[in-house]
């Protein structure tokens, strides 16, 4: 394992240069932000009206359309949605320099061959290990979220220097840079996203309220219990893994934990984690999302819909409007 700190950024291959930050939401503000706040040059390319445009000018920044952003640039981050990726790419590709350097925050359009850049341009992966607000706040603190680094394309012979160079600029050598490759950050990206965070994590959540509720206790009681009280596990995970969680929960807690875990997520939720996996990793998931994506995302959409009438939505949003700590 590789990790690289600040005394292994070599600044002046990025010095001077223009960056162009392509995209406003999550990571784009983050990044531009802690970017400028580094000494950078940054504009920002955005679609001329999009809902982004007006926040970006209010925060300082000079915006302007995606062509225009990336003709001077020397580096342009691709941080706009996953799948809007490539046709950004494809209308902003005869307005790249020559000799400069593409980054992305997640590997899906390079490693997936969504995207095939020119030969003369540097491809580099800077992945946050966290979400854009995050990446900002820390900066700001004098800290930084861990960020992964990799190179797809060296074209200046600099890549990797240059790309660690944007990830020092948004704070991220403070937390570390661990050396991976576009296909090890995609794969378990999405792997982790699907399998555990997003989708195994909330399906346990619903599963568990649906199992109390059927057994005729209080919605009230089983939304406390398998949905709010998850942040205070996590929170205790996060810290310190399995040790501090055990080290705060009861006894009682822990000898259930122990015994009872391993009856609800067994070998067979083992074999369906091998099965999504293998998804990914021939591609399988990738060409449904895309196409789900082309034809207007009606599945997606009906999925959607279904989460947020559930009863546990319902129960949940109801309690929720009398924790005013939640608020914000
Ligand atoms: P986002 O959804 O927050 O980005 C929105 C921005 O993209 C806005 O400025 C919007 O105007 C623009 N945009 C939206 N649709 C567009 C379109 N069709 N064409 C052009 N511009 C469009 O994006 P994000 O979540 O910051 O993700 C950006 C990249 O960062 C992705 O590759 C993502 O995988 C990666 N990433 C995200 C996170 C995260 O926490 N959100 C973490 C790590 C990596
Ligand atoms: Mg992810």
């Amino acid at each position: 394992m590789k990790l690289y700190v600040e005394s292994d950024v070599k600044p002046e291959v990025l010095t001077g240069e223009r960056i162009a930050v392509l995209g406003y939401g999550s990571q784009g503000r983050a990044h531009a932000m802690n970017l400028r706040d580094s000494g950078f040059d940054v504009v920002i390319g955005l679609r001329p009206g999009g809902a982004t445009s007006a926040k970006a000018q209010n925060d300082g920044f000079e915006v302007l359309s995606p062509k225009d952003a990336v003709s001077n640039a020397g580096l342009v981050a691709f941080l706009v949605p996953d799948m809007a990726q490539s046709k950004l790419y494809d209308e902003i590709k005869d307005s790249l320099k020559k000799d400069i350097t593409i980054l992305f925050a997640h590997g899906f359009n390079i490693h997936y061959k969504q995207i095939s850049p020119r030969g003369d341009l540097d491809v580099v992966l800077i992945a946050p290990k966290g979400p854009g607000d995050l990446v900002r706040r820390q900066y700001e603190e004098g800290r930084g979220v861990p960020c992964l680094i990799a190179v797809a394309q060296d074209a200046t012979n600099n890549a990797h220097s240059r790309a660690l160079a944007y990830a020092h600029g948004i704070g991220g050598t403070r937390g570390g840079v661990l050396d991976t490759s576009f296909g090890e950050e995609t794969e378990t990206d999405l792997f982790g996203e699907q399998a555990v965070l997003c989708g195994g994590l909330s399906e346990l959540i619903v599963r568990g309220f649906g199992t109390l509720v059927e057994a005729g206790y209080q919605p009230e009681v089983a939304y406390f219990e398998c949905m709010h009280e998850v942040k205070l596990i996590v929170d205790l995970l996060h810290e310190g893994g399995l040790a501090k969680m055990h080290e705060f929960v009861s006894e009682t807690a822990k000898y259930g934990d122990l015994t009872q875990g391993p009856r609800v997520v067994d070998d067979h939720t083992g074999e369906k984690m091998k099965e999504v996996l293998k998804d990914i990793q021939d591609g399988t998931f990738a060409n449904n999302w895309v196409s789900e994506y082309e034809s207007g995302l009606p599945e997606y959409n009906r999925l959607l819909e279904e989460d947020i009438k559930s009863k546990i939505e319902i129960v949940g949003k109801e309690l929720r409007g009398r924790m005013s700590w939640l608020k914000n």
